[in-house]
């Protein structure tokens, strides 16, 4: 057995590492996460729960306040962006049944917040906000973690949770960095009361195009819609992943295309919409490396086109947290953790990869919707009861 008070160290806040620090809490341990941001938070826009995830959040205790949170969608629905046609409906009424937990659309910033708070409800002290990690070195004495904005700290053991940018991938795990994708977000929360009528009605409507699509579906009990346009560009130009630019660049974006889109983006508040250049890296070949772990996006960064990459990062940090309660010893458990994760992982990030050309075709007739979530299995695995 794995000495509980063993020195654990998560290296970022996000959702994979406040899951990963919860399920570890569960199996006994006390794991500090070190934050970056000096305040918690997410970024604001909706976000898909997928019934894989909800499984790994509801053995994890959030079942509850996780139903009261989040919306239920009763269908998907699938158009063509110019003419409007309906190529496509996902009926998701039964999917609990089917699945064994919902089908939940959200705001992020309530499933970071519920995270959050589960994770300092089991031990106050367990986030350190305003510490970037800065530097690392490894030696028989465990890991060395320079923070800029905090003290150093030595851990026995490492969870990187640090994202796409991951600082622990790239010095520990020898990778190049991260490569812009060609593809772009814009996101945009849109009041409920602002939004056209057609706009606020319950579950997620995607239209598609040539090379791009706009999704969009109502959160927080319909109080605000939730829209994502993904466009595609030869360059990232931005400073950073994400800026603030002038829904009139959207709006550019998706001239010519339905009311619906087009109405939503002109409602945007303020006339300013989210803007994220979208990085991955290769696919990993190792997410371990001695006694440190990479998880979530730092191990998987992969395209939004399923819908994966928050419930990959879950499945993560339950799953790890399963190996670390039943392995003898920290390098069981973490073998373990990477031979039930590798092989998923990839399949997911490459299927998100080339969902983008299956969905973002030319007229009614191009897409292809016969490689969905549903026919490659990805709902039905559940993290809390898959073999490890
Ligand atoms: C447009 C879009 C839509 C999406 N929609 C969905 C969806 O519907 N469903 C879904 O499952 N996924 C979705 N995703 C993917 C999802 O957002 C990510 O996969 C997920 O947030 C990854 O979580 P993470 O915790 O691994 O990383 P992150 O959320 O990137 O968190 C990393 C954390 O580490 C911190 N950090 C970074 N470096 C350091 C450092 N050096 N020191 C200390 N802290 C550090 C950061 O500040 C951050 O808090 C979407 C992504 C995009 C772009």
């Amino acid at each position: 057995m794995i000495e509980r008070d063993v020195p654990i160290a998560i290296v970022g806040a996000g959702l994979g590492g406040l899951t990963a620090a919860l399920a570890l809490q569960h199996a006994g341990f006390r794991p500090i996460i070190h934050e970056q941001a000096a305040v918690l938070g997410d970024v604001g826009a909706g976000i898909s729960v997928t019934p894989n995830a909800t499984k790994g959040l509801e053995s994890l205790g959030l079942g509850s306040v996780l139903a009261a949170s989040a919306d239920t969608p009763p269908q998907q629905v699938v158009r063509d962006g110019i003419s409007n046609v309906q190529l496509l409906v996902i009926d998701r009424r039964h999917v609990r049944d089917r699945y064994g937990a919902a089908y939940y659309m959200m705001h992020r910033a309530d499933l970071h917040g519920m995270l959050a708070a589960a994770v300092t409800a089991n031990d106050a002290g367990a986030i350190r906000t305003g510490q970037r990690l800065a530097a690392i070195a490894v030696d028989a004495g465990g890991c060395h973690l320079d923070f800029a904005g905090g003290s150093p700290g030595t851990a026995a053991i490492l969870i990187a949770a640090d994202g796409a940018r991951s600082l622990v991938r790239t010095r520990i795990f020898g990778d190049a960095g991260a490569r812009f994708t060609g593809h772009i977000a814009r996101r945009v929360l849109v009041p409920a009361a602002d939004a056209p009528a057609l706009a606020r009605i319950p579950g997620s409507v995607v239209w598609t195009g040539a090379e791009k699509s706009f999704v969009r579906y109502p959160v927080r009990g319909g109080q605000l819609i939730n829209c994502v346009g993904l466009t595609r560009s030869g360059g990232w130009r931005g400073e950073g992943w994400s800026q603030s630019v002038p829904a009139a660049d959207m709006a550019a974006e998706f001239a010519g295309w339905v009311p619906d889109v087009t109405d939503l983006i002109a409602a945007a508040p303020g006339g300013m919409v989210g803007s994220w250049g979208l990085f991955v890296r290769p696919p990993a070949t190792r997410i371990v490396a001695g006694a440190m772990a990479l998880i979530g996006d730092a191990a998987h960064p992969m395209l939004p086109f399923m819908g994966q990459g928050a419930a990959t990062a879950i499945e993560d940090g339950v799953v790890l947290g399963r190996c670390f309660a039943e392995s003898a010893s920290v390098s069981e458990a973490l073998a373990r953790y990477e031979a039930a994760r590798l092989a998923r992982c990839q399949l997911i990030q490459a299927e998100s990869a080339a969902g983008a050309d299956r969905l973002q075709r030319a007229g009614p007739a191009g897409q292809r919707f016969d490689r969905s979530e549903d026919d490659l299995g990805i709902f039905d695995y559940d993290p809390a009861t898959v073999v490890i």
